[in-house]
């Protein structure tokens, strides 16, 4: 089944994305989009983005048969309690947050019987935002990870169908496991760029103009993660707070293992360790999650 009304709140680097990757792949749903400030629906109608720009919400969503939620992460819960007395009878709720428990905990109490629920998570992004930061082939063989809930199978197996129209790959996972796996692949490894860029920063020793022309790429690669959307990161860590915090406190043991290695002088267990950390990048790069291009395939010039 594919949908014939798609709406997307909030038209930032995700939404946008979505919307010219359904327009390459021809998909002939109507989009209506509404965002929440004027200067980005003018921005939107600009650009071409959705076939309709709404100034109201309850206009976007009246006549969708999919609504997907493209706002921060602490925006879910509000949006949807404007828009649940306006969704058609029928229709499929989604969002695309970063996190899963949170989302559900906030849009779930809105979910009438005649509704359906699916909520999804791309595992696609970068460090821009906004509308005019999207493009077609973002979710291009990445994960797109739904956690249905108990949601209705044909409802999911149309979201599924849908995000592989995107060039998407799909799965299902529970969303509590959801959120640990992404602390341990994406919220704690920004989280530790930010860390890094400020101890940059902060030490005064080094200049910022040093730290700026002599980037290697270990650094350079962290200012890239953490010159990520504020109010996006602020929303995960506060609403991914007990699998995250897990996961620096195990990251917080190994990093003094590793200092007291370098201290001691134990080459063989940085070598043992590098060995074994080598080998997860080479998984990376076999399941095609990543080029195995030097310095990930920058430009030299
Ligand atoms: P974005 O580019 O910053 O766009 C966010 C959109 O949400 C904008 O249209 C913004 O409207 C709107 N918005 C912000 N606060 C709002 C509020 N309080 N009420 C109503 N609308 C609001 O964000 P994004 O990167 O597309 O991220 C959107 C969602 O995707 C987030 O939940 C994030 O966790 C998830 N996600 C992001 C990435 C990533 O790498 N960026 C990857 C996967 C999933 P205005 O422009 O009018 O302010």
């Amino acid at each position: 089944m594919s949908y014939d009304r798609v709406a997307l709140i909030g038209l930032g680097l995700i939404a946008s994305s979505m919307f010219w990757a359904m327009k390459r792949a021809g998909m002939t749903a109507h989009v209506t989009g509404y965002a929440r400030s004027a200067e980005t629906r003018d921005t939107a109608r600009d650009i071409g983005l959705c076939d309709t720009v709404c100034d109201d919400l309850a206009a976007a969503v009246a006549d969708a048969d999919l609504v997907v939620l493209c706002v921060p992460i602490s925006a879910m819960g509000p949006v949807m309690a404007e828009i649940a007395p306006h969704l058609k009878p029928g229709c499929t709720i989604s969002d695309v947050g970063s996190v899963k428990r949170a989302v559900i905990e906030a849009v779930q109490p809105y979910i009438v019987a005649d509704v359906h629920f699916v909520p999804a998570h791309p595992l696609a992004g970068t460090e821009h935002s906004g509308p005019n930061s999207g493009f077609a082939a973002l979710f291009d063989n990445r994960w797109c990870l739904l956690t249905p809930n108990g949601a209705d199978p044909a409802a999911v197996l149309a979201l599924s169908e849908y995000w592989q129209g995107l060039g998407a790959k799909v799965d299902e996972m529970d969303s509590d496991h959801h959120d640990l796996v992404l602390a341990v692949t994406s919220h704690a490894p920004h989280l530790i760029a930010y860390t890094m860029v400020g101890v940059a920063d902060d030490l005064h020793r080094v200049t910022n103009l040093e730290v700026i022309n002599y980037s290697a790429t270990g650094f350079r690669d962290f200012t890239r993660i953490a010159a990520s959307d504020p109010t996006m990161w602020r929303d995960v860590f506060l609403s991914n707070k007990d699998a995250t915090l897990e996961v620096l406190g195990r990251f917080t043991e190994e990093l003094f293992a590793l200092q007291r290695a370098i201290r001691t002088g134990d080459g063989d267990l940085l070598h043992d360790y590098f060995t074994r950390t080598r080998a997860i990048r080479r998984g990376i790069i076999d399941a095609g999650q990543d080029t195995d291009a030097p310095d990930f395939g920058r430009n030299k010039a």
